[in-house]
């Protein structure tokens, strides 16, 4: 497969608006897969569109909201119960992603963070710095404002020459725009349409800064009732569960 594949295995904001499965965003190249988001619907989201989760390489997370981290636990749980994983499972994420996995595995499923699995979990935690290689990917991210208990991070990926960038759940700050400015691809949260509200985006927010920001193609997606209201007058692109497309 040339290029950089992306599929929104799941474009919906935290509430299932528009009947829309949780942040999780398939990245595949060079026979590689890692899930950008895994929020609390993520195995769902791989069963309903044929993606074994055993052949997901690493998982790479925005922040610790349920809706972008809360399938963690399921994830593990099916690759020690059902694809018998051995293969070692990359996590990344925010600092705090180590100890919040920890507190999420034992209140969904009590001694889950003490068994032995026959395969290693390996988790790096991103701070905003210079990029990091991190399963066969360039990674920079930039620390936006979204209160989660820990920094919410907006991510800059590159692969196969191509870049791709994700704003996560943030309200604008300025430190983003190098992160996400001359992607490929940007891949905005629209929560609102035009209504601002603390911690996140709306689309006149980011339609504003497009100038600036300069994507080569921009896709809204984590859209609440309000924005799926005006997807059809949008001047711009709105991501769907199953959407694919090659960078
Ligand atoms: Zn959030
Ligand atoms: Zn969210």
């Amino acid at each position: 497969m040339a290029g950089l594949t992306v599929k929104f295995l799941g474009s919906g904001d935290a509430f299932g608006h528009g009947g829309r499965l949780q942040a999780c965003i398939l990245l595949q190249w060079e026979g590689r897969r890692v899930l950008l988001d895994c929020g609390a619907s993520a195995l769902i989201s791989l069963q309903r569109y044929g993606v074994d989760p055993g052949s997901i390489d690493g998982i790479l997370i925005s922040h610790l909201h349920g809706d972008h981290f809360g399938g963690l636990p399921f994830f593990i749980l099916d690759a020690q119960l059902h694809s018998k994983r051995t293969e070692p499972l990359l996590l990344a994420g925010p600092v705090g992603l180590a100890s919040r996995l920890v507190d999420s595995l034992e209140v969904n499923f009590p001694g889950a963070s003490r068994i032995q699995r026959k395969f290693a979990t390996e988790i790096t935690e991103m701070t905003p710095g210079a990029a990091v290689k991190w399963c066969g990917l360039s990674v920079k991210v930039a620390e936006g404002l979204h209160a989660s208990g820990a920094p919410a991070l907006a991510l800059r990926i590159e692969a196969t020459g191509k870049s791709l960038a994700y704003t996560g759940d943030t309200q604008w700050v300025d430190e983003l725009l190098p992160i996400l400015g001359g992607a490929d691809l940007l891949i905005a949260e629209a929560y609102f349409y035009e209504r601002p509200i603390k911690y996140h985006m709306s689309c006149t927010d980011m339609l504003k800064r497009r100038e600036a920001l300069n994507p080569g193609r921009l896709i809204f997606t984590h859209m609440s009732q309000d924005m799926l209201a005006h997807v059809d007058e949008l001047p711009g692109e709105t991501a769907d569960d199953g959407m694919e497309l090659t960078l």
